[in-house]
């Protein structure tokens, strides 16, 4: 190669090193790594996310930097896949730290509201920081309240992830849009599941559905006890373990095929699918040796179910609508729902 155009893909300077597999000098080297285990939100560019198109750079933009990191095929690095040497214990660290931020997620939702009245999807992925404060025992929770804040502390918990945050604000939203309710659904099918129960309830026994004011019932019973029972009966079926339940939640949401996201947002979560689906292969091969193939597809079975639970719930969205419901469910819930058919 011509020295003079040994150049670092990302920001034009001279070198001779390859990092990430990619032509890059020892400070886009630094800056990547930095940037792809980092859990806390990069500052969003203001200059129409061009900085790194025409020189002179403007290095300070976090942001730009990193889609140009990205967008020269700059990729993860082993150590963070459960591929090479220690796979044993990259794969306890992975799990560990998925099992960390789901407990967050319980001690919230069980222990904490959040005062803000009726925010909207946007209002609640565009706050920095969610603030909960201390539930009082004399709070009284109803259905409404409690899928609010199931939404909530399920938004919240995917951004807990350094994928989500990398992610530009637009891919951010499609993510979140599309994850949150049937993330929320596997969720609670999964503690459901655990503690022995048949159907999908809230925390302190709160059905899943709303009561409605009908005599007559005007939706079908079956469309009802699908949405309470079919992901549990699954979950059942395959008796699932905590540690299988932990990467597949993640592998949910850290979805490249979800529609519209830019180039970038594809190949930056196709990196990180690829660092959670090896650790669920691994997993799956040390535990079911011979099997672990198969029981990893039947593993990733599940999500085809949620979809189908997705639909049933839009389903029955609908059909309150149509029999003029009276309940009035929160702007969070509704986005959740809507965004199956408004992207
Ligand atoms: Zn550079
Ligand atoms: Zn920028």
């Amino acid at each position: 190669m011509n020295a003079l155009h040994q150049k670092c893909a990302v920001c034009g300077r001279f070198t001779t090193e390859f990092n990430y597999s990619v032509l890059s000098c020892n400070s886009c080297k630094i800056f990547f790594r930095r940037l792809i285990v980092r859990t806390v939100p990069i500052k969003k560019c203001f200059r129409g996310e061009r900085c790194f198109e025409k020189t002179p750079y403007i290095f300070k933009c976090t942001s730009c930097r990193f889609q140009k990191c990205l967008y020269v095929g700059m990729t993860l690095p082993s150590y963070l896949l459960v591929l090479e040497q220690n796979k044993e214990q990259r794969l306890a660290i992975t799990i560990d730290c998925v099992r960390n931020t789901h407990n967050k997620r319980m001690d919230s939702l069980f222990n904490f509201f959040v005062t803000e009245m009726n925010p909207n999807v946007d209002d609640i992925v565009e706050l920095n920081k969610i603030t909960y404060t201390k539930r009082d025992e004399h709070i009284r929770m109803d259905f409404q309240t409690w899928a609010f804040h199931s939404c909530v502390t399920t938004i919240d918990f995917m951004k807990q992830f350094p994928f989500v945050n990398l992610l530009r604000s637009t891919d951010q939203m499609i993510l979140l849009k599309e994850s949150y309710v049937k993330l929320g659904a596997l969720i609670s099918a999964t503690r459901a599941y655990s503690s022995k129960k048949q159907c999908i309830s809230f925390p302190d026994g709160t059905d899943c559905l709303p009561k409605t004011q009908w005599t007559v019932p005007k939706i079908s019973p079956n469309l009802e006890n699908r949405i309470r029972c079919r992901v549990i009966d699954k979950l059942r079926e395959l008796n699932i373990q905590n540690d299988e339940f932990y990467l597949l939640s993640v592998l949910l949401f850290c979805n490249p095929a979800i529609t519209n996201l830019s180039e970038n947002g594809q190949l930056l979560l196709t990196s990180y699918q690829k660092m959670y689906s090896s650790a669920l292969l691994y997993y799956c091969l040390l535990t079911y040796q011979k099997s672990g193939p198969s029981r990893f597809s039947e593993l990733l079975g599940l999500f085809t179910l949620l979809g189908q639970h997705y639909d049933d719930i839009i389903h029955y969205y609908v059909l309150m609508q149509l029999n003029q419901s009276e309940v009035e469910l929160k702007k969070l819930v509704k986005d959740g729902i809507e965004a199956a058919y408004k992207s």
